[in-house]
């Protein structure tokens, strides 16, 4: 069979090689620790699980409201208004399969055949695919590690042409773990207002951010910037609740009307019983939230403090999300067993083979200097996953 050249334009993911090979060497009995993950480590909280539990009991096992539950919708609104300051109608609100699938509406709707869409580099590698789904052009915008890898207004005017339809931030930021101050976000907005170019705010790390910062939402700046942005957020991050699949978007009218007919043919309502897990999660106890918080934030710690002793290695102090974005440049050119370093897909490589360290190269982001590593797992996995690093680092010439 032939497939389409839609189909043909998307490429795997670069990350998947990589996994592979991880999974496999642990299937042979390799101790390998595993820094690859994008997920909270922790299970998805009790009153979660059991009002999920309870939903199913009581015959929620039909087709609810394509955009989502009132109930859900209702607790979705009054968590905007709280923790953003940002007013919504019910149905500005579309509850999808996973922030993934809300994203995806969002690029369908907004984006077709000729238009440009800005993309500040690192990026998740998912808005690279599915701008190519929609037809448009992906424009990556280059940030620089001295400027905590944050666009400048400078660096966003510089890439907006005739063409330019939207820009897709993500604050705080996979995979580098960037936050952007109000100040920032506003100079921004004001180049993107006034250049007509719409914003889609993937906001799904809004409750992972430390040392006192603020998430700020885009949208929340004044109504002109509201009017002209898509805001992203859904339950895995926060919740530990990546396989329960909900996300959702907040949108003008029109946007959100249009997403929710695209969701009626394609998915239709997300899972209802999800559903029921998710309004739990936003209305219920935030405890379980915030001791997982409490922990990211010492391994956090420990990671940045590890490897900015490490020679060869420098790393920025990410404000939020659950990774770090170090940068191999200085070892470029050194070498062990005969295997030189290139480039941080080659390091990624060694440090696998080597030291059974898996870690995310970060070309898989647009970025080759750069390696992510996630500290969603133990901090005992992470204290050895580091020893071997430095190990490692001492044997290289
Ligand atoms: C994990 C992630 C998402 C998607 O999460 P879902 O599980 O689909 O809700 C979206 N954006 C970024 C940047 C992510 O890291």
């Amino acid at each position: 069979m032939e497939i389409s050249q839609r189909a043909q334009n998307i490429s795997a993911s670069p990350t998947l090689a990589i996994d592979a090979k991880a999974k496999q060497m642990i299937a042979d009995g390799k101790k390998v620790i595993n820094f690859g993950a994008g997920e909270p480590d922790f299970d998805t909280p009790e009153h979660i699980k059991k009002a999920a539990v309870e939903a199913l009991k009581e015959g929620a096992t039909k087709y609810t409201p394509v955009a989502g539950i009132p109930s859900l919708k209702k607790a979705i609104i009054e968590k905007f208004s709280m923790d953003n300051g940002l007013d919504y109608e019910s149905d500005q609100i579309v509850v999808s399969c996973g922030a993934k699938h809300s994203l995806y509406n969002a690029f369908m709707i907004l984006c077709q055949q000729g238009d440009e869409v800005l993309l500040p580099a690192p990026y998740w590698v998912s808005y690279l695919e599915q701008i190519k789904l929609a037809g448009a052009t992906p424009v990556a915008i280059k940030t620089r590690e001295e400027n905590g890898f944050k666009v400048t207004p400078e660096e966003l005017q510089q890439a907006i042409t005739s063409k330019t339809r939207l820009i897709i931030l993500n604050s705080p930021g996979n995979p580098t773990g960037a936050v952007y101050t109000r100040d920032e976000l506003s100079a921004l907005a004001e180049v993107l207002v006034k250049n007509n170019v719409y914003i889609i705010s993937d906001e799904i790390y809004e409750k992972l951010v430390y040392d006192g910062q603020e998430h700020i939402s885009i949208a929340a700046l004044d109504t002109q910037v509201k009017d002209c942005t898509v805001v992203i957020n859904g339950m895995s991050k926060s919740y530990s609740m990546t396989g329960w699949r909900i996300g959702y978007t907040a949108a003008p009218h029109n946007v959100a009307r249009s997403m929710a007919n695209l969701q009626s043919h394609s998915t239709s309502n997300p899972t209802s019983i999800a559903q029921a897990g998710a309004r739990a999660a936003i209305t219920g106890s935030q405890a379980p939230l915030e001791n997982m918080l409490e922990q990211f934030a010492e391994r956090r710690k420990y990671m940045v403090e590890s490897l900015k002793s490490m020679p060869g290695i420098s790393c920025n102090i990410p404000g939020g999300a659950f990774y770090v974005f170090p940068n191999i440049k200085d070892l470029i050119g050194k070498s062990f067993n005969d295997k030189t370093i290139q480039n941080a897909s080659d390091f990624a490589s060694l440090a696998l083979d080597e030291i059974q360290v898996a870690m995310v190269p970060g070309i898989a982001f647009g970025e080759n200097e750069c390696f992510r590593l996630s500290y969603a797992t133990s901090m005992n996995s992470i204290e050895e996953g580091l020893n071997r690093l430095r190990r490692l680092l001492d044997k290289l010439q």
